[in-house]
């Protein structure tokens, strides 16, 4: 590191572009959500797992997919220092680190399934645009060790439930499955064979995927290839009878829980470690459809990182876009037990007194100094103060304390004591 950066005239610093700091008001709706994910997940019988922010860059390429755009265009990858001779990567994304957390630690020993969930900041370099950062932050869930569709089926409604509690009711479910390595490989050589035919009017992005990762081809956007995708082989078509049970089980239990979804044969995901049953849901909270949750089956993976063959199931929602389709939603109100209003001097010392007894009593309370009482109220006010205590300097006199509800407004006052504060304390029902 040189010093240059420091001597630039009129230098200030920023965050990072595509990076956000999420102050004090976006932080409490983050609160907010995170609070009902930790609900849901413990109902559903989901830990959470926490894993480091970056991991040896080698976990990813093996674990993502070294032609995936993940891998290949948007990951950040550093060195190690001293001795250290391996190459690190901050996390794209978390699936691989919990899949090697999971080898690591051998928690296949575990009684099955092993069923976590994560959430934390990921990293790709990407243009930063509305909902797409370069540091975003990820909701994951992964479930280990079983191969019923039952575990599908309910990892699945665990992401409906979610999004429903946070209050978005307008969903879409979409299902597909891509098939496993007994059927996909048939597949993926028709579906090349189709694209080599059609590659002079294939954008340039998927004649790069028409020979990395051709399913990706499926879910190109591009107008060009819209017609070339809406006539290709079709998947189902292709699908052996084993993953066409799973999917049909997975389909009957969503049926049994009045879970609505549709089938849609050109659902691909982004990913190479998907095998069978793949899944996105999408609200309309934003305007247009906007998918928030994606994911699917992957008995492959743990058994490529180094663990024993071990079926998986997983979904990941980005938070960022999620809060975006919050918004409105839920308002995530500024909420305080009690602002202690002094003036300065003496009264400052009473208040910084009853504040702390206040705390100690575990509720939530703020001292504001100032000589004007309109504006002391305001500032009440502005914390979303339920209680206003006034203890200016004739309070500090006469030892004795106003208590003003913000709500409705009473007023009352009683003596300073730290007794008479107690029992008043254990008066208060709150509804
Ligand atoms: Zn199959
Ligand atoms: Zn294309």
């Amino acid at each position: 590191l040189t010093q240059a950066a420091d001597k630039r005239p009129g230098f200030s610093v920023q965050s990072p572009k595509g990076t956000h700091d999420i102050l004090p008001a976006q932080a409490r709706r983050w609160r907010g959500v995170e609070r009902v994910v930790q609900a849901v997940m413990q109902r559903f019988g989901y830990e959470e797992i926490r894993t480091p922010i970056f991991e040896e860059a080698a976990l990813f390429i093996r674990g993502v997919g070294e032609h995936t755009d993940v891998v290949s265009k948007e990951i950040y990858t550093f060195g190690g220092k001293g001795a250290d001779h391996v190459n690190f990567a901050l996390r794209p994304e978390c699936t691989a680190g919990v899949v090697r957390a999971y080898v690591q630690h051998r928690l296949y020993r575990e009684p099955a399934p092993q069923k976590f969930w994560y959430m934390g900041p990921m990293f790709r370099y990407e243009r930063p645009q509305a909902g797409r950062q370069r540091q975003f932050h990820q909701l994951g869930v992964e479930c280990f060790a079983s191969d019923n569709p039952l575990s599908d089926a309910e990892a699945i409604l665990m992401a409906v439930d979610l999004l429903a509690e946070l209050g978005l009711t307008t969903l879409t479910v979409a299902l597909n499955s891509v098939g496993c390595p007994n059927c996909r490989p048939a597949y993926r050589l028709q579906l090349v064979r189709y694209l080599e035919e059609q590659q002079a009017s294939l954008c340039a992005t998927c004649l790069t995927r028409k020979d990395t990762n051709p399913l990706r081809v499926l879910d190109c956007k591009a107008p060009g290839c819209q017609p070339i995708v809406a006539c290709a082989p079709a998947l189902h078509d292709f699908w052996c009878v084993g993953c066409r049970a799973h999917l049909e089980a997975v389909m009957d239990y969503l049926d049994s829980v009045a879970v609505a979804y549709r089938l849609d044969p050109r659902l691909v995901r982004g990913l190479d470690y998907y095998t069978g049953p793949v899944f996105e849901i999408a609200s309309d909270a934003l305007g247009a459809q906007n998918t928030l949750v994606g994911g699917g089956r992957y008995d492959q993976l743990v058994e490529q990182l180094g663990g024993p063959p071990t079926p998986a199931f997983g979904w990941g929602l980005g938070m960022e876009r999620l809060l975006l389709a919050l918004d409105g939603a839920e308002a995530g109100e500024a909420s305080l037990f009690g602002a202690v209003l002094v003036n300065p001097g003496e009264s400052e010392r009473r208040g910084f007194q009853l504040v702390s007894w206040l705390r100690r009593a575990g509720r939530d309370a703020e001292v504001v100094t100032g000589r004007k009482w309109d504006k002391l109220f305001k500032h009440a006010d502005r914390l979303g103060a339920r209680f206003a205590f006034v203890l200016g300097e004739h309070e500090v006199e006469t030892s004795r304390f106003g208590i003003k509800n913000l709500s409705n407004r009473e007023q009352s006052d009683l003596p300073f004591s730290h007794e008479v504060v107690m029992a008043w304390l254990n008066g208060i029902t709150d509804a």
